[in-house]
């Protein structure tokens, strides 16, 4: 996966993607980050990127020839149209099911916005997607961009040491994880559930769906209406909906 950043911070893009699991993922040429300056690209020459919007109003706007001809060049390195994809709160909201379609790209172009966003005729000539990470308005889409590759990179296989642990986490079937555990096997007089230490892999297994129904059932019902279940754990949550009653 070839990660490319359109951004006016390249500097926050590159330290924020060159340590733990993704730093080490990119030293192993699993992954790699290019941060492009679209500073670099402006013709002004005090190398001015923004401008005040028509029509008035607070703030700047970022203006649409140095973006464009960033993404132009990229475009010619490349020498094909990659998914582009624009950090906007006015997008789409980001979730599980979004990283696993993305990550099955070879390059993601994240567009990266600040002061009062980019003029949008530029947006309408290049952007594919328009993508957000919730209903709250940030500085900039650096933060956006970071959070969606941090995401994206732990789907990419070999990123993770355990690659099964992708699969079995939130979100994945539309639930929440069960709860987690290690030693000790005893903290401040709570011990760890019982299930977890009898080696028996059946049980273990049937526990943590429950778990995992139930957490979701108190924390984010909301997800359960597309939960995958099978007849047995439906029967399970219909219980809990009838106790709750
Ligand atoms: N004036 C814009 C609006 O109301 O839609 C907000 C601009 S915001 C201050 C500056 C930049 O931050 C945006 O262009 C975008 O790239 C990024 N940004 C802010 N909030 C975001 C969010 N929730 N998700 C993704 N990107 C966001």
């Amino acid at each position: 996966m070839n990660y490319h950043v359109l951004t006016l911070f390249p500097e926050m893009i590159l330290d924020g993607c060159n340590t733990s699991i993704i730093g080490r993922a990119v030293e192993k040429g699993l992954l790699s980050v290019e941060a492009i300056n679209i500073r670099d690209y402006t013709t002004n020459k005090h190398f001015k990127v923004d401008d005040y919007p028509y029509g008035g109003g607070a703030g700047m706007v970022m203006q649409a020839p140095p973006v464009y001809d960033a993404y132009q060049a990229l475009v010619e390195k490349l020498g094909k149209t990659p998914r582009v994809l624009y950090m906007t709160p006015q997008g789409t909201v980001f979730n599980q099911k979004i990283a696993e379609e993305l990550a099955k790209e070879d390059d993601l172009v994240f567009l990266c916005g600040h002061y009062e966003g980019i003029d949008e005729r530029v947006l309408e000539l290049i952007v594919t997607d328009y993508l957000s990470v919730g209903d709250y308005v940030l500085t900039g889409g650096e933060l956006p961009a970071m959070m969606m590759i941090d995401c994206i990179s732990r789907l990419v296989p070999g990123v993770l040491n355990n690659d099964v642990s992708a699969e079995v986490e939130s979100f994945h079937d539309n639930l929440l994880e069960y709860p987690q555990y290690t030693r000790p096997e005893t903290f401040m007089g709570k011990k760890v559930p019982e299930v977890l230490l009898s080696g028996h892999h059946a049980n273990i297994e049937k526990w943590r769906r429950e778990q995992s129904i139930l957490r979701t059932f108190q924390r984010r019902p909301d997800l359960l209406k597309d939960a995958v279940l099978s007849e047995k754990e439906r029967e399970y949550l219909e219980k809990l909906m009838r106790e709750r009653q």
